[in-house]
């Protein structure tokens, strides 16, 4: 019996030996487990972190990095162009902070004559992008410069803390009017600045004009008020600091890349290119320079009074 008790005693010990050691075993690898299930998980949990600081600190800024991507002749990815600035902003400019301005240089090296829609859900339709008119004395082609004065008025704005967005930087594109429009909706751009140049056949005519829709536009009726107190501005300012001949602002709704638009928008005809004198003048750097410098005051202008 002694042997017997002893042998029990001996076996139960072992027993629980065995049990113990097979618990700190599942422990242990329980411990383990947690800390592969936690590898896994923190790369996870990176992830959302990258995602909510991009959503919260880069897309606010995607029209600034896709103004930065213009000032250096980058194409920006069009995800980029597509986003809206949010409610955040880290880059902080001491007059115009916040404030988005839309650039379209008129017209590209060869119009389209496929068509479009004149507006949303409109069964009228036009040309996508027209040629332009061209330069009676310098030969030189409207698209090059709208082009020329839209990168000066881009680096004149960005000087002044504007968030500058481009429809083009270059003058081989294929972008139509209704695209170009959407650039400026898309950024939700606080003026959309369509710059182009005139054409007659009365060479004598000279002057700058702007244009903008009626209040009985079907597609953007309600920016009527709005767009035309941003062509009378940016017309005012660009008389004042070129000394042109002001002629009267023209009302239309006609023109698709002013009834694509859901912000306020103005086309401003900066000169006639069939006016030999203007259209010499239109192409000098210092002229040119003025005209960039007029229509910034305008904008200007039209800010401080929104
Ligand atoms: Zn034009």
């Amino acid at each position: 019996m002694a042997d017997e008790a002893q042998y029990l005693e001996i076996l139960s010990m072992n027993l629980d030996h065995f049990i113990e050691t097979y618990f700190e075993i599942q422990v242990d690898h329980m411990k383990k487990k947690d800390k592969d299930s936690n590898k896994k998980i923190i790369p996870k949990l990176s992830t959302i972190i990258l995602v909510v600081l991009f959503l919260a600190f880069i897309a606010p800024e995607s029209s600034k990095l896709v103004s930065l991507c213009s000032a250096i002749g980058f194409a920006c990815p069009s995800i980029f162009t597509a986003m809206k600035p949010g409610p955040f902003s880290f880059t902080c400019y001491a007059a115009n902070s916040g404030h988005v301005i839309a650039i379209d240089p008129g017209h590209q090296a060869k119009g389209n004559s496929e068509k479009e829609p004149i507006g949303p859900g409109a069964s009228k339709t036009k040309a996508k992008v027209a040629t332009g008119t061209c330069g009676v004395a310098t030969k030189t082609p409207e698209s090059e410069l709208c082009l020329s004065l839209g990168l000066k008025l881009q680096a004149e704005l960005i000087s002044r803390g504007y968030t500058v967005v481009m429809t083009r930087t270059t003058n081989d594109v294929n972008i139509s009017n209704s695209e170009r429009a959407k650039v400026a909706n898309e950024a939700c751009a606080d003026a959309f600045i369509r710059i182009h140049a005139n054409g007659s056949e009365n060479h004598s005519v000279s002057g700058a004009t702007a244009l903008c829709q009626t209040k009985n536009n079907p597609y953007n009726g309600a920016l009527a008020d709005s767009s035309y107190s941003l062509s009378k501005s940016v017309l005012d300012c660009l008389v004042d600091q070129t000394k042109c001949k002001k002629l009267s602002i023209q009302q239309t709704d006609t023109m698709s890349g002013i009834n694509w638009c859901t912000v306020p928008v103005t086309i401003i005809e900066v000169g006639f290119m069939s006016n030999p004198t203007e259209d010499r003048l239109m192409e000098t750097d210092d002229y040119q320079n003025n005209i960039a410098i007029g229509i910034a005051n305008g904008i200007d202008a039209y800010i401080m009074g929104q």
